[in-house]
């Protein structure tokens, strides 16, 4: 793998108007440290301490994102330094963030991620709750909390008529709550969707953010859970 290429051909094929998420998950900081060098600095990680971990031993210009499922006793580890959260996936959580953050008066960046893949496992709200959640009080109290748009993941298949239609219905419900009126602290800026093996599809259907991990660092080759 020669990550500097990599980080290279995605920056280009992306262009200015997609954000390449590097998802570092399970690679140590020297490896994270070659694409540091390459000039990019938006990096992805999944798990708690090993985001803390790399936090504090790589340089501070690099911008985390959290985009794993995320417990929310763990919230207040990341609160301090997080860029982004993509995982955002019931209110609890939202709440837990906004508390975390008001501590240490920060506002905190999220996306909302909605469920629209067929798979049972994968986290997140429903597209009906994601327009309910954003009429509700809650959203207007959540003052700590700044939301910058969804996230999603497709369904794990090779068809891809059925991954370009899930990231369409994410891409439709995200015009749709564009154009309604949306709370204060709440904007749809960012579509973050697409992986390694479909980011081509998610661009396809609007994505303004991928998180892209294999094709960049190589298999993983130690198990995620
Ligand atoms: C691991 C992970 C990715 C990157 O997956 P690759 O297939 O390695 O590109 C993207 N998004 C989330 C939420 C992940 O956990």
């Amino acid at each position: 793998m020669n990550i500097k290429n990599n980080i290279d051909h995605y920056r280009s094929e992306l262009g200015d108007g997609c954000t390449l998420i590097a998802v570092s998950k399970t690679h140590p900081p020297e490896i994270i440290l070659q694409a540091y060098e390459a000039g990019q600095r938006d990096f992805g990680e999944n798990k708690v301490q090993e985001l803390v971990g790399k936090y504090e031993s790589l340089p501070n210009d690099i911008r985390w994102h959290m985009i794993g499922h995320l417990q929310s006793n763990k919230v207040k580890y990341i609160v301090p330094f997080v860029h982004l959260i993509h995982s955002v996936d019931s209110e609890k959580l939202l709440l837990e963030i906004n508390k975390q953050a008001a501590k240490i008066n920060r506002v905190v960046s999220c996306l909302l991620q909605v469920h629209i893949a067929r798979e049972e496992t994968k986290f997140g709200f429903s597209e009906s709750e994601v327009t309910a959640l954003l009429k509700s009080p809650v959203i207007t109290q959540a003052n700590h909390i700044q939301i910058n748009g969804l996230m999603g993941m497709a369904t794990n298949t090779e068809d891809h008529n059925q991954v370009k239609n899930e990231f369409r219905s994410l891409h439709t419900l995200w015009e749709q709550l564009k154009s309604s009126s949306l709370p204060e602290h709440v904007r749809m800026r960012e579509l973050s969707m697409g992986m390694s093996s479909d980011y081509r599809l998610a661009i396809e259907e609007g994505s303004t953010m991928v998180r892209i991990g294999s094709a960049i660092f190589g298999e993983r080759n130690y198990p995620e859970h």
